[in-house]
């Protein structure tokens, strides 16, 4: 399985010259299974995704390209009107809302909406690849050999985490906008229990989570925390705050790595193989 972050950031893009170690972009993750494409969040990291896999035949043609929303906020969800694949009518890509409580919701309308022509030139039935939508009834879905689970966490609107397990039996897991509060979330806890990597949200420092109570983000310490707990292999820590620059990240993640070794700061076109 291979994992390659396209963006990094949380909250809005940021492009000046102290952000580029780290990366600009906001979510947009790449998880390649042996059978299939998984894309966590279409933040604006998903443009430099979508130039890559426009040169790949393969990628929801030959074989499936599944795109799995954290939640719909626009830094998760602003890149996909410039991901060039949804314009190839050879492509099909499957947005996928898993959840029991996801159910009802008419994902397509929130799509759609992002694309009206107030705010978008092309509509989201205009641009040529064919997108189906994928719900499942309860908080899993299997694909063969492959799986998703999810569960609800606490972020406002709800946000979900993902344990994505490919063919070849790795475990990926993705967590990000979820705040935490004054415990541990135990739910993220056990969807985490060990996984080869654990992906998981950390904007603030612990100093600063207080002040941004009712936020929805967690602090590094608590993605350490998880990480521990669960007992994961790795950790990457992502969705950057836009006001911490590449010193400041350096700093965040040697404190990290003090308490969890396996643990680094997502930047931006990192690749991990699992
Ligand atoms: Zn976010
Ligand atoms: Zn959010």
């Amino acid at each position: 399985m291979r994992v390659k972050f396209y963006g990094t950031r949380g909250s809005i893009p940021v492009c000046a010259p102290e952000f580029q170690e780290f990366g600009g972009n906001t979510t947009c993750v790449l998880i390649e299974g042996p059978k299939g494409t998984v894309i966590c969040d279409a933040g604006t990291g998903i443009r430099d995704l979508g130039k890559e896999l426009a040169g790949d035949p393969r990628v929801g043609i030959d074989r499936p390209c599944f795109l799995a929303f954290s939640h719909f906020h626009w830094d998760h969800i602003q890149g996909l009107p410039f991901f060039a694949p949804a314009y190839d009518a050879r492509r099909n890509l499957i947005i996928t809302a898993i959840g029991r409580e996801r159910y009802g919701k008419d994902i397509k309308s929130i799509f759609a909406t992002q694309m009206q022509s107030d705010y978008f030139p092309v509509p989201l039935d205009g641009m040529g690849a064919k997108i189906d939508f994928l719900k499942s009834k309860e908080d899993f879905l299997n694909v063969g050999k492959a799986s998703a689970n999810v569960f609800k966490h606490r972020h406002p609107g709800d946000a979900y985490s993902y344990r994505f397990k490919g063919a070849d039996g790795k475990v990926v897991v993705f967590c990000t906008d979820i705040e935490h509060g004054d415990k541990i979330d135990e739910g993220i806890v056990a969807l985490a229990a060990g996984a080869d990597l654990l992906i998981h949200e950390g904007q603030y420092t612990p100093q600063e989570l207080p002040r941004f109570k009712g936020w929805g983000h967690s602090s590094w310490e608590q993605a350490v925390a998880v990480a521990e707990r669960a007992e994961v292999n790795r950790l990457v820590i992502t969705h950057h705050d836009p006001d911490h620059d590449d010193a400041f990240l350096r700093k965040v993640e040697k404190k990290c790595q003090a308490r969890f070794p396996q643990a680094v700061l997502a930047r931006e076109k990192m690749e991990i193989e699992l």
